[in-house]
């Protein structure tokens, strides 16, 4: 028998919980016992006292087993069930190549995907963007989908790790989101209910990252590589560049079409495709359908090369509602924008940093994301040809183009762009796309 108020006493006074107490607790946030004040109280708690690896495992895996947990093994599947998470980006459409590239080399990959969040885009937004295509089908064809195509890309259902969303409602009004210990629980009860052999986690660090700090960045990395392992899902981390955008657009149907030309090899942006080709042969070793790192590659380039990826992508897309013939004919399908201007540049020099949350939060100012839960997305708005970071840039030249719904916005977003960028007289270093790979 136990008490709320013990087991926060406990945590308060810095002390480990049992995976009893915390399954307790967890049990409470779930079906209501436990109040929203004692939920805050624990999370400042956790905030100030932190978990333990051992409190973090048992608080991840209560956390998933708060709902339903998605069990492959009855299908049978010829290939290992795996996954990619990311802790959000700008411009960052690994997860629509990743997944259908993943499928072309043998792995099954049920991808449950989120909403954009603050200056960050949301997969589950992009498939929106795709008229017919179905982010929330009913359990049996998610399965028959992931079983014949390899890959479903679909939004979260109420029904897994309910306990995560009471929480992390508490967490975000009562300034307790950013503990490394509850992050992890929350991202990886997630992950843990999709029933996932393996994970691949991509923790971006830079101006437009969700952690702070590149210390931090390792910090969450490393402990979601010991929870997820400690959880018994094959787990590693990829520490990748988020001081710009990933490709050089963001907006959601600008980056299905982005995700298209990758897939289809018209145009593959050189650091897309190093964060993209690491993390799926992390993920092809790590599910087992590689040896080593560069049979991996070889077999991601083949994947692309012969046109299996786009297929996988296209089948997908089928499968799930949207049209059989995105790929080939996209304008039929995907909005545009009335109105598209060029950002100038305001001074000559080169591109040496970019405010990249400033250029997320312009996609969100242009009705690219939401301000708002309850906000409506525009599906057809966003940027085009962002300027990278090094590029020698004349004054006036076009740093990118606004894909704008009013003359208004446009105007907007570009002030909001020319305030991103920051042009210096020389040439900056060039930052790695990946840093390092944190590895059980
Ligand atoms: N994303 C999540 O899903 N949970 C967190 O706590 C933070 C980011």
């Amino acid at each position: 028998m136990f008490l709320p108020q013990e087991i926060i006493r406990k945590k308060r006074d810095g002390g480990a919980m049992s995976a009893e107490e915390i399954q307790f607790f967890v049990r409470g946030i779930t079906d209501g016992s436990v109040s929203e004040g004692q939920i805050a109280a624990l999370a400042m708690a956790v905030f100030f006292n932190d978990m333990t690896m051992d409190e973090r495992v048992a608080f991840t895996l209560a956390m998933r087993d708060s709902g339903q947990v998605l069990d492959w093994r009855g299908l049978n599947l010829p290939g290992p069930v795996v996954d990619k998470h990311s802790t959000g980006g700008v411009g960052d459409v690994v997860s629509l190549l990743l997944g259908p590239m993943i499928a072309a080399c043998g792995g099954f990959v049920p991808m449950i995907s989120g909403r954009g969040l603050g200056h960050t885009g949301g997969t589950l937004d992009k498939f929106d963007a795709i008229p017919g295509y179905c982010t929330v089908p009913d359990n049996e064809l998610f399965r028959k989908v992931v079983q014949e195509v390899g890959v479903a890309i679909i939004g979260q259902t109420a029904s897994l790790a309910p306990s995560d969303k009471r929480f992390y409602s508490i967490r975000d009004v009562t300034a307790t989101v950013e503990s490394v210990a509850m992050i992890t629980g929350s991202i990886l009860s997630k992950k843990l209910s999709a029933g996932l052999d393996a994970l691949v986690m991509d923790v971006k660090v830079g101006s437009g990252a969700f952690m702070p700090t590149y210390d931090k960045s390792v910090e969450l990395a490393e402990s979601i590589v010991a929870v997820g392992n400690g959880a018994g899902m094959h787990t590693s981390a990829l520490l990748t560049d988020m001081n710009e955008s990933l490709a050089p657009y963001a907006g959601n149907a600008l980056e299905v079409r982005g995700a298209m030309d990758y897939l289809t090899g018209r145009s593959r942006p050189a650091r897309l495709h190093e964060v993209t080709m690491a993390l799926c042969a992390e993920m092809l070793v790590l599910g087992k359908l590689a040896d080593t790192e560069v049979a991996a590659r070889a077999k991601l380039q083949a994947a692309l090369d012969s046109g299996a990826a786009a297929e996988r992508f296209s089948r997908m897309v089928a499968a799930l509602g949207g049209p059989a013939d995105l790929i080939e004919q996209p304008d039929l399908y995907l909005e545009k924008a009335p109105i598209v201007l060029p950002v100038p540049a305001l001074k000559a020099g080169y591109a040496a940093s970019t405010d990249c949350r400033g250029i997320g939060l312009a996609v969100v100012s242009l009705g690219g994301g939401r301000r708002r839960p309850s906000d409506a997305i525009d599906f057809a708005v966003g940027l085009t040809e962002l300027a990278g970071l090094g590029d020698k840039i004349e004054a006036g030249q076009p740093l990118a183009l606004v894909h704008a719904r009013s003359e208004a916005a446009a105007q907007q977003a570009i002030a909001e762009i020319q305030a991103a960028y920051h042009i210096s007289d020389s040439a900056p270093t060039a930052n790695p796309v990946v840093y390092r790979a944190i590895r059980p």
